[in-house]
């Protein structure tokens, strides 16, 4: 038989994943010699054996490869025969360049759920059980290579038993560095709200008892410190949202299992996959009916709901609890706790007692929050499974693109390669920004990058800005919705000119305005802004973006001056009226802006749906739970010519709005009718700029198409005019994907001229 020698070089998600293992057996399977080796450049394999098997083992590699791992590319070339005597797997070496792609956290698998569930088992109801297919990777990792000496499970040593899992090719656990048992691993216990240890015999059987009586538990999680309590027990949700100071703003909830959220939301195939899936993160879905308090998320038509993701999780389910609330552990837009004395001084006031283990958590990472719209994913918020994303992009250099300043993420490239890391939070306080801070020079520490080129946002005060000041390097600042559109076109690989339609809350724009309805076309390299919603005065500044009312007198000011009629439904103080209109009179303290964001807040503000909010799109999301979209036709609008582009004129619509309140129409109708309009007047404002720039492919995105009615109808009618669109799904439309952006418009601002092309 004809034997060959093969040099196999895998390149991507490879590590840290099972990929060594699954290598070295089906090599043994096909009866072939030589080894594997995790490199810097990816997994390298040098193997003999005949023709015929050698085919089939690199067959097996595509097909067959361990669920976690991403696959970018199998190089494979012919060498001499040397005539190896086994198979063996090398060594890893320390001193090689780290350029390994770091996995995200996984979910627990299959095999490991059936274990801890197994009364004959060792690892049998032990929390940290987990393997080369599941486990913590990403929020565990203190230096690369990836091995257990470099993340916190070093601080363990392994039992006999464990090693020889670990040191045996051929089991589950081969290299599986987080590996533990009962004997070895980390442990949990139980304290009270000051962190004072509770001796009791089994602290997670207490913890069900607690959550069955009422309590919120500080949980120590995978990725941070989640709050707990039995979501269908109103009362328990009262004090959580009581002591979390959190009025209104939905909350999470993690389910048993597939079956118990059927019975509670409807749930398609699409979104069982994602459910059920190894990232699990928090899916948004329809409610159905049911006796689950209404408090949980007041007023909205959608849940956010998990699937437990850890042996810890599942082992809070196993009594007779079937639904819990699941929030972040933190207090007043602080950034989540993560260690434990930490967790202690923050959450004390909010939590009964805390379930706390020792695995320390090196990197904090949030849960995900997801979203099927038109049978895809969507991520909202990608941090938990899905962070670090990475992408390969020819013809860039080292950068660091600091994003936005609500919902912040950060990106780093090295060596062609785009890392995009997790949720970090709206950085509008120092705990935040320092969090921020360590996250970057984690990245840069683990990758040993220096970036040449430095990208942030055109804002001038924003803190991520500031970040970029005191970097080193060529700073390049960026206007917002270019970010915006290219972060959708890198997701996508598009490398031609677009019509970019950013709908958004606050951007700066060029002219020093604040943007967020706007039409562009638009490169990597640069935008020419073509169309744009009418401008708005916003008055009190940045107090019209947190009391609607305020943008609601501002449209009727702009409609009808001062002599003004207001709705019934806008319930105002003589005081907060009179100063009001004094302010659009003078034009004190009344930025203007383009805003679909403040828009949608005006009209949210009219209808009386929220005079002040208390989270970020708080009045657009009210405003699309209650629309009613049976029969109604747009309001009226006009398209004006303004200089060089089109403006959307919207005072018509709030004259329509204003006359249809006073017929008493339903609030629902209204609300309807104004989604209406907004998909009529984008889709002829397309149509329109189309006839001058012949440019067919349209990108969404921006904060605004997190609205689902927009979103779809707004994709069904470009599509029918015969656009080819471009919607966000694994980077969010909101501002968590501005560091994209940021990152690919900065390199070809750089280097104008070369080409470059993301995939
Ligand atoms: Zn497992
Ligand atoms: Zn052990
Ligand atoms: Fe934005």
């Amino acid at each position: 038989m004809k034997t060959d020698r093969r040099f196999i070089k895998v390149t991507g998600i490879v590590q840290g994943v099972g990929f060594r293992p699954f290598i070295y057996r089906i090599a043994l399977e096909e009866n072939l010699k030589g080894w594997v080796n995790n490199t810097s450049e990816g997994v390298l394999i040098d193997v003999e054996g005949t023709t015929e098997h050698l085919r089939t083992f690199q067959k097996r590699i595509q097909e067959q490869a361990p669920p976690f791992s991403q696959i970018e590319e199998v190089l494979s070339e012919p060498r001499p025969y040397l005539g190896y005597s086994a198979f063996r797997i090398e060594k890893s070496d320390r001193n090689e360049e780290a350029m390994t792609l770091i996995s995200p956290d996984l979910a627990i698998c299959p095999e490991c759920e059936k274990e801890i569930n197994d009364p004959h088992n060792t690892r049998c109801q032990y929390p940290f059980t987990n393997c080369t297919n599941c486990g913590p990777r990403f929020s565990i990792i203190k230096e690369l290579p990836y091995d257990r000496e470099m993340t916190t499970m070093g601080a363990f040593q392994m039992c006999e038993k464990c090693q020889a899992e670990y040191e045996d090719p051929l089991n589950r656990r081969f290299h599986a560095q987080p590996n533990a048992c009962p004997k070895c691993g980390p442990r949990v216990w139980l304290t009270d709200s000051a962190g004072h240890r509770l001796d009791v015999q089994d602290p997670i059987k207490e913890v069900c008892i607690k959550l069955k009586e009422g309590a919120v538990i500080g949980f120590k999680g995978l990725g941070g410190f989640q709050l707990l309590c039995d979501a269908t027990n109103p009362e328990a949700i009262k004090k959580l949202r009581e002591r979390k100071k959190r009025t209104h703003k939905a909350f999470a909830v993690m389910m048993k299992d597939i079956k118990t959220v059927t019975n509670y939301c409807l749930v398609s195939d699409k979104e069982k996959e994602v459910l059920t899936g190894i990232q699990k993160p928090i899916l948004l879905l329809d409610k159905k009916h049911t006796d689950l308090p209404e408090d949980i998320a007041p007023g909205q038509k959608r849940l956010g709901v998990m699937l437990p993701y850890t042996p810890l999780h599942h082992l809070v389910f196993q009594d007779t609890l079937d639904v819990l609330v699941v929030t972040s552990g933190n207090t007043s837009r602080l950034p989540m706790a993560y260690k434990n004395e930490e967790a202690i001084k923050q959450l004390a006031p909010i939590v009964d007692c805390f379930l706390l283990h020792d695995r320390e958590i090196w990197l904090p990472v949030d849960d995900s929050v997801s979203r099927v719209i038109l049978g895809k994913e969507r991520l909202i918020r990608r941090a938990r499974g899905y962070a670090p994303f990475t992408m390969k992009c020819e013809g860039i250099q080292d950068t660091l693109a600091c994003g936005s300043h609500l919902k912040n993420t950060f990106s780093i490239s090295m060596k062609e390669r785009i890392f995009v890391g997790q949720h970090i939070g709206d950085l509008e306080n120092l705990e935040t920004y320092q969090y921020f801070e360590s996250c970057v020079s984690h990245f840069k520490h683990l990758y040993q990058i220096k970036p040449g080129l430095i990208a942030y946002d055109l804002h001038p005060e924003y803190l991520s800005s500031m970040y970029a000041e005191k970097e080193e390097g060529r700073k390049i600042a960026i206007q917002h919705h270019h970010a915006h559109i290219a972060s959708c076109m890198a997701e996508h690989g598009l490398n031609e000119t677009v019509l970019g339609i950013a709908y958004d809350g606050t951007g700066y724009g060029t002219d020093g305005k604040i943007w967020g309805g706007e039409f562009f076309i638009c490169n990597y390299e640069d935008f020419q802004r073509v169309g744009q919603l009418n401008d708005m005065l916003m008055p009190g500044g940045d107090a019209a973006i947190k009391e609607p009312w305020r943008m609601a007198v501002s449209q009727l000011y702009a409609c009808s001056g001062e002599n003004l009629r207001l709705p019934h439904t806008l319930g105002l103080t003589k005081a907060q009226r009179q100063g009001t209109i004094q302010m659009l009179k003078l034009q004190l303290n009344c930025p203007k802006t383009s805003s679909m964001g403040r828009l949608f807040d005006s009209v949210a503000g009219l209808l009386g749906l929220c005079n002040t909010i208390s989270y970020e799109a708080e009045g657009a999301i009210a405003l699309e739970n209650i629309s009613d979209l049976s029969d109604v036709g747009p309001y009226p609008y006009s398209i004006e010519r303004l200089d060089s582009r089109y403006v959307i004129n919207t005072q018509n619509v709030i004259q329509g709005i204003l006359t249809d309140l006073e017929a008493d129409t339903p609030i629902s109708k209204i609300a309807g009718r104004f989604h209406t309009t907004v998909i009529h007047f984008t889709a002829q404002l397309a149509c329109k700029i189309y006839d001058t720039y012949k440019i067919s492919k349209v990108v969404l995105s921006g904060g605004v198409f997190q609205n689902e009615i927009l979103l779809k109808a707004v994709y069904e009618v470009l599509t029918r005019e015969g656009f080819e669109v471009y919607m966000h799904e694994k980077i969010p439309c909101n501002d968590g994907g501005i560091s994209l952006g940021q990152l690919v418009i900065a390199n070809h601002k750089n280097n104008k001229g070369d080409k470059t092309l993301c995939v």
